[in-house]
């Protein structure tokens, strides 16, 4: 399907001059523009787009797909921005409202640890009475018990309300952060950048400059951070590209993105409702992403929101990363997706290879830990 002669007559045989015209763009290396993206989505010429994304992805990737053995830690649900797409998110009064003690956290971490687990990946709720030392001690504590555990923790909202809490800049919370032992930022938060859509959704928590600046700022110290997108609720397509086109545009300067994340919503248990996006839609955001965002080396399909088998496929349309073994994911089985909370190493290395790539368990910096070929 990527064979490069072949790919050649795909482009030069589609019947569609627009088509042509990008798929030409993508065979001789040129980014491709807003336009082109959202021509790329409004296409249903499905095949076309898919096998142009994983013709990118092999020249970037090869066989090779990505796996992290991990954990998931969310020390709180409860939230006092309450947005209207989020599941997992309640009041402190909430009977579902839980908070987990330090003790609580660190046998996680222990049992991760264990297991040959090297990343906790933690984000919660902002809790109303967290104070800024509690995230700060948090990841001190998590590091000097664990030393060798890779500690992923707080997304952009959450560091954008550490510094409304502590008066602190973002740069000085995220030195601190660093010198406490964080040593990577998740990229939960950016839901969708525009203003509209976040009004609907989000319009109380960190906003796409906070977010993008947070991430600008922790590129700066060194600190590599992933992005996301969640997508299939109320935005256009166009809305979709505006995202990427910053994410983009923020890469080019910093080029601190390690991966982009696309992420289905899930309409289940929120004030928003809606419908689950279809698996035709989630496989072309993925192969758009691999074509527009020509300055990320790596492009998840996410296992929990998309299913273990979508993602399988995900695989051969543009992704090289299917996330990690996670162990207890709470937010999307909140929001009512169906697939387990977590998966054994070994189940993960199938899942990889049933899709026909080569696994590589990986760090959370990209580097291969070891390769199952
Ligand atoms: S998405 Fe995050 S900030 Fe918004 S309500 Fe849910 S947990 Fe809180």
């Amino acid at each position: 399907m990527v064979d490069m002669a072949k790919i050649e007559i795909l482009v030069e045989r589609v019947d569609n001059k627009e088509l042509r015209f990008i798929g030409e763009k993508v065979l001789e290396g040129k980014r491709l523009s807003f336009e082109d993206a959202v021509k790329l989505f409004y296409s249903s010429n499905f095949n076309y787009v898919a096998s142009l994304a994983e013709h990118v992805n092999r020249k970037k990737n090869g066989m090779f797909a990505y796996f992290v053995v991990n954990r998931q830690i969310n020390p709180t649900n409860v939230c006092i921005y309450q947005c209207s797409f989020c599941s997992f998110g309640v009041v402190r009064s909430d009977p579902r409202a839980y908070e987990m003690g330090l003790d609580q956290i660190l046998k996680k971490v222990e049992e991760t640890y264990n297991m040959g687990g090297r990343e906790v990946h933690i984000v919660g709720g902002i809790p109303p009475h967290w104070r800024y030392e509690d995230y700060v001690n948090l990841v001190r504590e998590v590091k000097r018990s664990f030393p060798e555990v890779i500690v992923k923790a707080w997304t952009a909202v959450e560091v954008h309300h550490m510094s409304k809490i502590s008066g602190k800049s973002y740069e000085e919370i995220l030195s601190e952060l660093k010198e406490a032992g964080l040593d990577a930022l998740p990229g939960g938060g950016a839901e969708i950048f525009s203003d509209r859509v976040r009004k609907i959704i989000a319009p109380y928590k960190a906003n796409a400059e906070e977010y993008l600046q947070v991430h600008k700022t922790a590129h700066k110290l060194g600190i590599p951070t992933n992005a996301t997108m969640l997508y299939g609720h109320v935005e256009t397509y166009e809305e979709r590209v505006e995202h990427m086109e910053r994410l983009r545009s923020l890469q080019d300067e910093t080029g601190g993105f390690q991966v982009f994340i696309p992420l289905a919503y899930w309409p289940h248990g929120n004030r928003l409702g809606g419908r689950r996006t279809s698996s035709v839609d989630d496989l072309k955001t993925i192969a758009v992403a691999r074509l527009f965002l020509d300055n990320f080396e790596h492009i998840k399909a996410y296992w929990v929101t998309l299913g273990e088998r979508i993602a399988q496929v995900a695989l051969n349309m543009g992704a090289d990363d299917l996330d990690g073994t996670i162990e207890e994911e709470k937010i999307v089985h909140s929001a009512g997706t169906s697939s387990a909370v977590g998966h054994t190493k070994e189940k993960l290395i199938k899942l990889i290879r049933d899709a026909g790539k080569i696994p590589v368990e990986r760090d959370t910096f990209y580097k291969p830990v070891a390769i199952y070929a």
